[in-house]
């Protein structure tokens, strides 16, 4: 998820390692690492939890890297808190191989057991330092026959760079499910995770596939296969330097580029968390937890803030319908405030990307001295909220560096799913019930692609639309959070629009007093168990000669009859919709905003982590 860079060639390895990892700033990191070879045979470490300054202070202090061979990291932590002891490069026992990664191993727990019954001792907490010690159980002296034999047992995403003391001259890599590029010089070798870090250096790069290999020297290289070892010729491409672009993966903002990392970001969520065959879910983070203490909560209360609390109204929602938990969302502000009725069979689940939202950890501090279970779903490892739970399930979505939240929303929604799952599974949910939801959920990300694939049409409603100065939002059920969500995201991306969210069948009741042919209202009308509701609403809006934007279910032609524009979703189950109807209200948000010339990803007057009250 965040950086990796490497280097071997005629020049000092520390140099290019530690401008590329400047370069990969961007991506949002918590630790550093660096680890160089060096020409008498020894080999330096240095790493320091902090900015990329910090790391650069600390090895002034140290002994010079004087090596022409190198490996560094920027870690976004997924397994274990930023420390000093949890930063990459993670080594074997002997400190002989040292090893960066990105990415998540999924059996890591299975290997680390099976590594320390034969006798290696782990230093750290992360999946990654398991595969220093797996490739040290089979290093013979030749590094890439040791790394292939490794990567048989592996499963998961990675994109790694592997050094060895013993085998010196080389870098070993290897890529499955994350990026690495390799770049070429003359006389000298570039590894990255992505190529903005090799801008300065080279414009001349391989791409590694997945399952793909290499071993790489100063004057040549070598491309594998990780399946069957077999040579694998590789075509060099020319990339267009301009760094700004390449870190925004070739969108023009963050927030495009995180809107369109959503089917990724779905995919990280559910890697090794769904046991198909029985409908089961597999949550590391909760299994620390008494299963009896679990299975007695007769109440969650779901804490959040603005886009984490409409993740969690849909989470109400599915907890309700398919775990049968009574399910209350409340926002922090509010609820650290009033008296809340709570004992020991109540959990509470605060929902935060960064952590650190004041007003949740308030309202968790108080829910906890009133003895409930503290429970939360958590982007940023090691956080605050992470530290003050008792467990929790992390969103693996990698950092979000806009402000306005999307791709964090699309895998809060995936976790309360899996946790629906989860929880529902030891209550009443049937076998085949938890079956169908974790089918659908390893569907998602094929049919977010589908949504994504509309782009243009959003682009040119938003267009269309920006004339108009406000908008109304509306749905139902698993759609009325969405609903929210539209129109925060239009305050937030577009603030010169003003929007509401609303229950469809709440218009009545006030907002429908403002409908005319200047209030273009939103609908979120998918062919669900509530359409012939929305369809009623929509008739309302028509009768009074509002304009319509539907976002409907493929095949459904009726809607075209009343509705001025319609964005079409492909089917998925009812309680998985939002994740595919929010995607045309965040391109609809950001295309607005753009059009008004807005820097996106940084709205005025918004911060990215709300850490104050
Ligand atoms: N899973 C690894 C860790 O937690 C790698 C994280 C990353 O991609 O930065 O250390």
């Amino acid at each position: 998820m965040c950086g990796i860079a490497g280097y071997v060639g005629k020049n000092k390895a520390n140099e290019f390692l530690l401008n590329a990892l400047k370069k990969l700033e961007y991506r949002g990191y918590d630790s550093a690492g660096m680890t160089v070879l060096n020409e008498d045979g020894s080999l330096s470490c240095v790493r320091s939890v902090g900015k990329i300054n910090e790391l650069e202070e600390k090895m002034k202090k140290e002994k010079e890297m004087t090596g022409f061979v190198g490996i560094a990291h920027t870690r976004w932590a997924t397994h274990g808190c930023p420390s000093e002891k949890n930063t990459h490069p993670h080594h074997d026992c002997k400190k002989n191989i040292f090893i960066v990664h990105n990415g998540i191993i999924e059996n890591y727990k299975s290997l680390k057991k099976s590594l320390e019954k034969s006798g290696h001792q782990m230093e750290s907490e992360t999946d990654t330092e398991i595969l220093a010690h797996l490739i040290e159980s089979h290093f013979d002296g030749n590094l890439q026959q040791a790394v292939f034999d490794c990567l048989r047992h592996v499963d998961g995403a990675y994109a790694i760079a592997v050094v060895s003391k013993s085998d010196p001259g080389k870098i070993i890599v290897a890529k499955k499910g994350s990026p690495l590029v390799i770049g070429i010089g003359d006389g000298e070798y570039f590894v990255a995770s992505d190529a903005s870090a090799l801008v300065g250096y080279t414009d001349r790069v391989i791409y590694l596939d997945d399952n793909e290999m290499g071993v790489i020297e100063k004057d040549k290289y070598k491309i594998s296969s990780t399946t069957n070892n077999n040579q694998i010729h590789k075509e060099h491409c020319k990339i267009d330097l301009d760094v700004s672009e390449i870190q925004k993966g070739g969108h023009d903002y963050f927030l495009l580029k995180e809107i369109f990392e959503g089917p990724e970001v779905v995919q990280n969520s559910i890697r090794g968390r769904i046991i198909s065959e029985k409908g089961l879910v597999k949550l590391g983070g909760l299994e620390v937890l008494d299963q009896k203490r679990l299975r007695d909560i007769n109440r969650i209360i779901i804490i959040a803030c603005g886009t984490a609390n409409y993740a969690g109204m849909i989470g109400e929602y599915m907890l309700e319908e398919y775990a049968g938990i009574p399910v209350e969302v409340e926002i922090g502000s509010e609820f650290r405030y009033r008296k809340p009725v709570i004992d020991s069979k109540t959990a509470i689940l605060a929902i935060s990307q960064s952590g650190e939202t004041a007003d949740t950890i308030a309202s968790l501090q108080e829910a906890k001295r009133k003895g409930a279970l503290s429970l939360g779903i958590v982007n940023t490892v090691g956080s605050t909220i992470a530290r003050e739970t008792e467990a929790g399930i992390y969103n693996h979505a990698g950092p979000e560096i806009s402000v306005a939240s999307t791709k964090a929303l699309m895998s809060q929604i995936v976790v309360l799913a899996l946790l629906t799952v989860y929880l529902g599974r030891t209550r009443e949910m049937s076998m085949i019930t938890g079956k169908r939801i974790t089918d659908e959920l390893k569907k998602l990300p094929k049919l977010m692609e589908q949504v994504l694939d509309t782009k243009e049409d959003i682009k040119k409603l938003a267009k269309k639309y920006s004339k108009y100065n406000n908008f109304l939002y509306l749905g139902r059920k698993y759609n009325y959070p969405v609903a929210n969500e539209g129109a925060l995201k239009l305050k937030e991306v577009a603030y010169k629009i003003h929007a509401e969210g609303y229950a469809g069948g709440e218009m009545k009741h006030g907002p429908i007093a403002m409908i005319d042919e200047d209030f273009p209202c939103f609908f979120i009308a998918s062919t669900d168990s509530v359409y012939d509701k929305m369809w009623s609403n929509m008739e309302e809006v028509k009768a009074r000669k509002g304009k319509i934007i539907a976002v409907a279910t493929e095949g459904n032609e009726d809607i075209k009859e009343i509705a001025d524009d319609v964005i079409y979703i492909p089917k998925t189950l009812e309680m998985l919709t939002p994740i595919l109807t929010a995607i045309p209200l965040h391109l609809f948000a950001a295309y607005m905003g753009i059009e008004f010339g807005f820097d996106i990803d940084k709205p005025r007057n918004l911060a990215k982590s709300v850490t104050v009250e």
